[in-house]
């Protein structure tokens, strides 16, 4: 047992040599700086929390600021925490916080305020995306030396996905700049790891040759050699359904991944695989969208007769075992020969 050497109370617990009830006397528990400056991104919006930028709705972060730079008495311990705002204009707030505390095992309550300065200022994110910067370009083409607008399109749209999905947990990562180019389009980047991971991505997906480039562009500051790099990206003029040849024969490409693809040979419908390695000898016969459409006229086994969309004869066709046979059914026209493509 204890006694206070304040009010000679007997007390259970002591702090300096006092009661709980003297030791809280006149004190003050929360503490607040006379202004807080609360910085956010005149570009983007967002709010900087030590070093760190963060999107939040305007009045939680002015209070949160504030709560961010309470100081709590040595020996008591926060428990609770609670703000209000009162707007002076709308760039300083004064912020009350009350803090519910814990004192040696007693509750106690702690209030304080401060000034809350919204300051603008332009985060670094932003400083580089307003001033163009980039480490990276990505040049998308075409192994013809046309880039198709659907094909680009697509690609973009992939470049785009990427980048988004990244700058969720990297947010120093941005599109600078996407530029139409004779046979293509430049996507400019701001980062080296984000130009390397959209190459693999894009060449995987279209099986699509690629090749970088690093290019010297001075030092920095501490004497290190900066470069630059340009990754090409030559997007084959195929995709998935489009008419092929391969090694003399005429297929379907059915499938494209980063390992390489999958060929539906038309005389038999037998798929077979092409190495990554290999695909560049697998060339354009007929886009997907210009197959046409035969009319099935009957049905006998292995064979369907249709109507020639060309000239309207009736010609027999060899369609693949256990498919079923609607009303039509694509056709490509190889040395005037019709083929069924499944
Ligand atoms: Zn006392
Ligand atoms: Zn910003």
């Amino acid at each position: 047992m204890n006694f206070c050497v304040k009010c000679g109370e007997e007390c259970e617990e002591s702090i300096d040599g006092l009661c709980i009830s003297c030791w809280l006397d006149g004190r003050r528990l929360v503490d607040l700086p006379h202004h807080v400056d609360l910085h956010v991104c005149a570009n983007c919006g967002e709010y900087d929390f030590g070093g760190r930028w963060v999107r939040r709705d305007p009045m939680v972060a002015i209070q949160d600021a504030a709560a961010d730079a309470v100081m709590i008495v040595k020996g008591a311990d926060v428990t609770s925490i609670s703000t209000s705002v009162e707007e002076q204009d709308p760039r300083t707030f004064v912020v009350t916080v009350h803090a519910g505390c814990d004192v040696m095992g007693y509750p106690a309550d702690g209030e304080a305020s401060t000034i809350v300065r919204v300051k603008n200022t332009v985060c670094r994110r932003c400083s580089r995306q307003l001033g163009s910067y980039y480490e990276a370009i990505l040049q998308i083409r075409s192994a013809s030396g046309k880039l198709e607008d659907a094909m680009r399109e697509e690609a973009l749209a992939m470049t785009e996905n990427s980048v988004a999905r990244q700058a969720a947990t990297n947010r120093q990562l941005f599109i600078t700049k996407m530029e139409l180019v004779p046979g293509g389009v430049d996507v400019y980047l701001s980062s080296i790891s984000l130009g390397k991971a959209i190459t693999k991505e894009l060449g995987d997906a279209f099986c699509a040759e690629t090749k970088e480039s690093p290019k010297l562009v001075g030092q920095t500051t501490d004497g290190q050699d900066m470069y630059r790099l340009t990754y090409l990206v030559r997007l084959p003029d195929f995709k998935v359904g489009d008419v092929v040849t391969f090694q003399g024969g005429y297929y379907l490409l059915s499938r494209l991944n980063g390992t390489g693809g999958k060929i539906v040979n038309l005389a038999d419908f037998r798929e077979r695989s092409v190495r990554r390695s290999d695909m560049t000898s697998v060339k354009l016969y007929e886009r997907s969208e210009d197959l046409r459409e035969a009319t099935v006229v009957s049905t006998s086994g292995s064979e369907i007769q249709v109507l020639d969309p060309s000239n309207y004869s009736t010609v027999d066709l060899r369609v693949p075992e256990g498919v079923e046979i609607g009303d039509s059914v694509r056709v490509v026209s190889i040395d005037d020969v019709l083929y069924m493509v499944p």
